[in-house]
């Protein structure tokens, strides 16, 4: 009997569940602190008691791994890294053979620029203060060494992608249906237009309340930690329908069989 393709909820973190105003979970990263308020560490906790839940995120697996120590007890399903470049079960894989480091002629161009290590596909930079053009430069560098890239900059980094960033990409190596979708910025909208119940904050950046509203999904009135527990609120209403209607706890596989 062929098993059925597994339901999940997938959710982004920096500006979904994490914000840089203070609540009880203090996440220590690179780029400062960001919280999680412990309301909705338990409501993405019953949740996940009910429908798989998968962290879609443009952090790389240290990051994530940083902020799984806060939240001891939720059970995670899968993680789409790097904004779709990786998709694992577990967040970090077994170790295989070292590949070539393909982004070390880009680098080696940029020698003010500090790297971002813990990256695994992407390249990732911050660019020194005086850099007064920083995707130029990296055009340049990646025309240079004939390198094809996807550039994406933020304010004080910048990350090279060698295919176009797509978390939508990342969930179809599951074979999951996206049932529920969180999140909150450009990087974001693929998978929340792949959703039926697609949510949003009112911080959220325009395109992404956009495309939440087109779709008939939900936009909290609210920002910041009330509105990530709103938004919980709201998917965890809709995770319990779901639950009720296909009672079996399952897991999911690599390949996104589900196992009763
Ligand atoms: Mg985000």
């Amino acid at each position: 009997m062929t098993a059925r393709r597994s339901r999940c909820l997938a959710v982004d973190l920096d500006g979904t569940l994490l914000h840089s105003e203070p609540a009880e979970l203090a996440i220590p990263g690179l780029s400062g602190v960001q919280y999680m308020s412990r309301t909705s560490a338990d409501l993405l906790r019953e949740i996940a008691r009910r429908l798989p839940v998968i962290i879609a995120t443009g952090r790389n697996a240290h990051s994530v791994g940083r902020v799984l120590h806060h939240l001891n007890g939720i059970s995670f399903q899968g993680f789409v890294l790097e904004n779709g470049l990786l998709t694992r079960p577990r967040l970090f894989s077994k170790g295989g053979p070292t590949r070539q480091d393909p982004w070390e002629p880009i680098c080696r161009r940029l020698p003010r620029w500090r790297r971002l290590h813990d990256y695994e596909n992407c390249l990732g930079l911050v660019f020194p203060e005086s850099e007064a053009f920083p995707r130029a430069a990296v055009e340049t560098a990646l025309t240079e060494a004939g390198i094809a890239g996807h550039i994406r900059c933020e304010t004080r980094k910048l990350f090279v992608y060698p295919t176009p960033p797509s978390k939508r990409v990342g969930i179809r190596a599951f074979n999951v249906e996206p049932f529920i979708v969180l999140g909150d910025e450009w990087n974001d909208i693929d998978l929340l237009e792949a959703s039926p119940h697609p949510g949003t904050l009112a911080s959220a950046h325009s395109d992404v309340r956009r495309t939440v509203q087109s779709k008939r999904g939900y936009c909290s009135r609210w920002s910041s930690h009330a509105g990530t527990e709103d938004l919980l609120r709201w998917a965890a209403d809709i995770a319990r329908s779901a639950f009720e209607s296909q009672p079996r706890p399952y897991k999911i596989q690599p390949n996104g069989d589900s196992i009763p």
